[in-house]
């Protein structure tokens, strides 16, 4: 049996006739261990993970690997077609809808079988995301069951979390395996440099989990914080950016005017957004002019003062 192999869960059949199938590479290693679950493209519209893995998958060897690698690098093969965070089918965010149903809608039924099939051969998880199409991100969630696992990854900026209900790794930490969700570039900027971090973000985690040999090498100062204000906007139109990736994981102040939506139309300003904190780390940013929807990402600022 090759060390490296390519298997698939069959999750259902569309009227169309084509087959919903997850993809699965699993390495098993010369050496027991455990088995670590990786996931990219539970949101379709972020593929930098994708390419994440695409390194991982040819970096790790056998012969050093101590346990098992079990890598999904597309979760929502419908929302990734579409380049979409919601599954085009029947407009659900996959990633609220864990842990799903057997025979629900399309995207119920892939989180059923991610839960049934997927979770159970894993006792950690890492859950990569992006921050989509046009915005940009650094950030990871801080495990509740294993923390260590958050910080070995190697970010500057750790997050306690609120918990989101229906996610994958909420449903994970659930069933007592211990989960990272990372949320690391996108926007298409600076895709080499993110990819370089989370291929060794990965690695870090397999080294804290002995499953290679070495201990993570994390190179930044870390900070955790609690506090953390989406700003969506209230109308759609074109954001303009005033704060852009430079700025992404510093801090400015409160006040600073971030971005400002204008119509594409009439070219009048719109909406503007503030940073809303005394002190803000810069989360999520927008590194060029975009458009936007009611409710998108626009910008993410934590609360420096409480961190
Ligand atoms: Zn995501």
């Amino acid at each position: 049996m090759s060390p490296k192999q390519h298997e698939e869960i069959l999750v259902t059949t569309l009227a169309s006739g084509h087959r919903v199938v997850l993809p699965l590479h699993r390495i098993t290693g010369q050496q027991p261990g455990p088995t670590l679950g990786i996931t990219a493209l539970v949101h379709g519209d972020e593929p930098l993970p994708n390419a994440v893995l695409r390194r991982v998958l040819s970096e790790v060897d056998p012969s050093q690997l101590k346990g098992t690698l079990l890598v999904m690098p597309v979760a929502n093969p419908l929302a990734y077609e579409a380049l979409s965070r919601q599954t085009p089918l029947d407009g659900i965010n996959l990633n609220r809808t864990f842990p799903g149903l057997p025979n629900g809608c399309v995207t119920e039924q892939i989180a059923h079988a991610i839960v049934t099939q997927f979770l159970p051969q894993v006792q950690y998880l890492i859950d990569l995301h992006s921050g989509g199409v046009f915005p940009t991100v650094d950030y990871v969630y801080l495990s509740k069951l294993r923390p260590e696992m958050s910080h070995a990854f190697g970010s500057p900026l750790l997050y306690v979390g609120h918990g989101f209900k229906g996610t994958l790794s909420g449903i994970a930490e659930e069933r007592n395996i211990p989960s990272l969700v990372v949320e690391i570039g996108g926007g298409s900027m600076m895709d080499d440099v993110y990819i370089d971090r989370g291929v060794c973000g990965v690695l870090n985690v397999m080294k804290h989990l002995n499953m290679l040999d070495g201990t993570p090498q994390v190179t930044v100062q870390q900070t955790v914080f609690k506090e953390l204000i989406y700003l969506h906007p209230h109308v759609g139109g074109v954001l303009y950016p005033e704060v852009g990736l430079d700025q992404l994981g510093k801090v400015v102040s409160g006040g600073t005017l971030l971005g400002r939506i204008l119509s594409p139309y009439t070219f009048e300003e719109m909406e503007i957004f503030k940073a809303p904190f005394a002190r803000n780390y810069m989360i999520l940013v927008r590194g060029a002019i975009t458009r936007v929807n009611p409710g998108d990402f626009v910008y993410m600022c934590a609360n420096a003062d409480v961190a």
